[in-house]
């Protein structure tokens, strides 16, 4: 046996006795005073050698996950603040999960190869603010000498483990502890013997408690895998996570000082309002390089502040952000203030004077975006510099030494605020009372100059009176400098265009301004009045392919960018996204919005064109050799990118969910009408509905519902959930195959007959098909709309003349069709 786990009864008996006995009952919260000294021990807790027990047969249940921790050894935590908050095991176990619903079952199976989770573990290392250590001693006992020995340096292995994870779970450990206690935090990384290191989380706080998952590695990236994720109550609702559930901010003031050398440094005061009565651990997020200098709570009382400090991603809560404890829990509904005092690097300067404001979205302390609030942003930074801000400019003055000042107030809580900076000229437009303004530097930054390609010309000498051949000489030609800046009239232009047309199909703009600032690199973001779009974009097509040589799809692609972003000021802005299940709502009626303007400018053929590149991205084939689209199904949202779909989110949730948009455009108007005002009417109302609201995607069915013709309730109950649990909920796309027959009626038409047979896609799929006869290359006449099921589907139209083909519609059909 090895010496910490090979002593005699007796001795064991003895440190039963001194061994440390809880300060107080597990599960009361701590005095706010032992914050501090309870983090620094929670950094440096371990397994307590005296701590060690035989287990078998025991057994725990966390949010339906079945733990059975057959035989082997445990060690318990030695306790902090006098709870004990972790565990270990090693020996022979095995976890049982069953998830709740098919959309997880098939999720897990996609990682797992089963739809449910039945997987022996060799080891376990758990981290909690539950009973998990009381639940276990209880069916635990010390080795007697009849026992097997412990495997060698048992407890030295789990000491190392332990120390590497403090950093990371001192802060969600605190957090619990000073939290609602009534929900309660448990994470275990279990070592699977077929599917190596994975984790189970249960943390109450979350709407969706109970999570699966493994980190893995794809392309030199890390994915944070998610397996499965559920509520661990069926009866719990997906709610906002912003805050987990203590509090909410009502209105920031944010004051910030931008220095000659880009350093930040910067005061926030926040009104927040009480969500919880026991709660006292606010969980904010902010930014790797900001560092929180000071914190006071109401009159000036000093709050201690817990900063998570790890270079690497931890997966913990806390991860970039802070941790602090009030002194007391606030009664729900009541407000109350912090100040944080902060600093540090967020702009990077990335040459030819661009530059980068990192961390868009935490730049200031947080619960995440999403969660509205007013804000109040006041800058000073040097005076050659113009700073755009989300917001009304109230204010500007010059300052001494150099320095400016301007304040930015938003009269409407916004979801999140942001800033940009640069030495910019500005184009500025009027939509009626919108004010568009559009800010660009005169040159790009140096990455893009330094990743130009220019072509060689060829310079053929010419003399007088002599005609070539002569030695052809070719030089590289000197370019002139990348000048965003040069077409800002364009942009500037092209954001009024769209902004006229988002108003005509989704009611007035929603701000009083729109600022289109320029980003250094390729993406672009649309938050609320502030668009930030990238110097790609500002660039003419000849000078984006000497930066980077892209492909007829993705300039496509660039084309509608501006107007994606745009189209956010009604999707995602105005109008949010409950959860990430839902984002969709924000990010594919960009997309759709972006490619019906495309339609408008560039008419139909570059919008076939565009979702033509979508069906292909969509249809291409990821490492695995499965599609991209069967990755998953839109409502997972961000989980779609994994290891095995690295490409997932973005061609799905912004891609398929474009086609899907599209899709019920086409259904909604119908091949009689072929109207587009159902559609634009549903689109408009929405808006005007859930303003300033987060619908869910059943809000947004049950909205369209109101809008459906009699041909689309295939289900005959007045409900698209047809139409949505294919293409939302779940995945496929189907492949069509025609057979016709015509037969000639009386006058010289014809009448066409045919079966559609459906494959490529699960059990219960149903469509409405649009069939199509088609003329010649330029010609296609729409015969209508065919339900087709698993077994298939029959038509029968009368056409005038004899077609060159009836096919199904692929321009308005994300499918396969033969
Ligand atoms: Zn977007």
């Amino acid at each position: 046996m090895t010496r910490d786990c090979g002593v005699s009864a007796m001795v064991f008996a003895a440190l039963v006795v001194f061994a440390p006995k809880p300060a107080r009952p597990q599960g009361a919260t701590p005095a706010a005073a032992d914050a501090t000294a309870l983090y620094a021990l929670l950094r440096q807790t371990t397994v307590d050698p005296r701590q060690v027990y035989i287990v078998h047969g025991a057994k725990i249940e966390r949010g339906g996950a079945k733990f059975f921790f057959d035989r082997g050894l445990v060690a318990l935590f030695a306790p902090v603040g006098g709870e004990v908050t972790g565990a270990v095991f090693s020996g022979e176990g095995e976890v049982l999960l069953i998830p709740p619903n098919p959309v997880e079952k098939r999720n897990l199976n996609q990682f797992i190869g089963a739809p449910i989770l039945e997987e022996h573990f060799v080891s376990a290392f758990m981290r909690f603010t539950d009973q998990t250590a009381q639940e276990i001693l209880a069916q635990a006992r010390r080795p007697g000498p009849d026992d097997p020995e412990a495997p060698a340096g048992f407890v030295e292995y789990w000491d190392t483990v332990a120390r590497r994870f403090d950093p990371a779970y001192a802060g969600p450990i605190l957090a619990g502890l000073f939290g609602d206690r009534s929900k309660p935090f448990f994470q275990s990384q279990l070592e699977g013997v077929e599917f190596g290191t994975f984790q189970i989380t249960d943390d109450e706080r979350l709407p969706e408690a109970l999570s699966v998952g493994a980190v893995r590695m794809a392309g030199g990236r890390a994915f944070a895998d998610l397996w499965c994720s559920f509520p661990s109550r069926p009866s719990e609702p997906l709610g906002v996570e912003a805050g987990m559930g203590a509090a909410r901010v009502m209105s920031y003031k944010l004051d910030i000082l931008i220095h000659p050398d880009n350093r930040l440094e910067g005061r926030a005061e926040l009104e927040l309002l009480s969500l919880s009565e026991n709660a006292r651990a606010l969980i904010f997020q902010l930014a790797r390089g900001l560092k929180v200098t000071a914190a006071r709570y109401e009159q000036g009382q000093s709050l201690a502040i817990f900063q998570d400090e790890s270079r690497q991603p931890t997966g913990s809560l806390v991860e970039g952000g802070f941790l602090t404890v009030l002194p007391a829990p606030r009664p729900p509904g009541t407000r109350y203030h912090l100040t944080f005092d902060y600093q540090g690097q967020v702009i990077t300067d990335v040459g030819n004077g661009v530059l980068y404001v990192g961390a868009h979205d935490s730049w200031y302390p947080n619960f995440g975006i999403q969660s509205p609030a007013t804000f109040d942003l006041t800058f000073r930074y040097p005076d050659h510099l113009a700073l755009v801000a989300t917001g009304v400019p109230v204010e500007e003055e010059m300052l001494a030494g150099g320095m400016k000042r301007s304040r930015w107030v938003s009269k409407t809580p916004l979801p999140v605020a942001g800033f940009n900076l640069g030495s910019y000229v500005s184009r500025e437009r009027d939509v009626g009372s919108t004010k568009i303004e559009v800010y660009a530097t005169r040159e790009a930054e140096s990455a893009l100059e330094r990743r130009r390609n220019v072509p060689t010309m060829e310079i053929i000498p010419q003399e007088r009176g002599r005609v070539p051949p002569m030695p052809e000489r070719t030089i590289r030609a000197i370019p002139t400098p990348l000048s965003p800046a040069a077409l800002m009239d364009r942009v500037a232009d092209r954001a009024v265009e769209a902004v006229e047309y988002f108003q005509s199909l989704f009611g007035p703009f929603p701000y009083p301004r729109l600022a289109i600032s320029q980003i250094p690199g390729e993406f672009g973001q649309g938050w609320p009045e502030l668009v930030y779009l990238p110097t790609f974009y500002f660039l003419p097509g000849r000078e984006r392919a000497e930066v980077s040589p892209v492909s007829k799809g993705s300039d496509l692609e660039m084309e509608t960018l501006l107007a994606h972003e745009v189209a956010h000021q009604w999707w995602g802005n105005e109008v949010g996204w409950k959860t990430y299940h839902d984002q969709w709502l924000s990010e594919g009626f960009a997309s759709y919005a972006a490619a019906m303007f495309l339609a408008r400018r560039e008419g139909e053929k570059k919008f076939g064109e565009l979702l033509k590149q979508y069906r292909r991205e969509l249809l291409a084939k990821n490492q695995t050799g499965a599609t991209i689209e069967s990755g998953g199904p839109i409502w997972l949202g961000e989980r779609l990118s994994t290891s095995l779909n690295p490409r997932g989110y973005n061609d799905i949730v912004y891609k398929k969910a474009c086609w899907v948009l599209h899709m019920l455009h086409v259904l909604m108007a119908g091949p009689e009408s072929g109207s587009d005002q159902r559609f634009i009417k549903m689109l408009g109302s929405f808006v005007a509905a859930y303003q300033g609201r987060s619908p869910s995607t059943e809000d947004f069915i049950r909205h369209a519902e109101k809008y459906m013709p009699k041909a689309m309730d295939l289900d005959h109950n007045g409900r698209l959930d047809w139409f949505f649990k294919d293409w939302v909920y779940g995945t496929g796309v189907p492949a069509y195959k025609l057979e016709t027959k015509t037969r000639r009626l009386s006058g010289g038409r014809l009448d066409v007959e045919g079966t559609i047979e459906q494959t490529g896609v699960p059990e219960g799929f149903e469509m409405l098909v649009p069939v199509v006869a088609v003329y010649d290359k330029n010609r296609k006449m729409k015969l209508g709309l065919v339900p087709v099921g698993d077994s298939g589907g029959r038509f029968q139209f009368v056409v005038a003349s004899r077609p060159h083909r009836v096919t199904v519609d692929g321009d308005d059909l994300l499918a396969a069709i033969e």
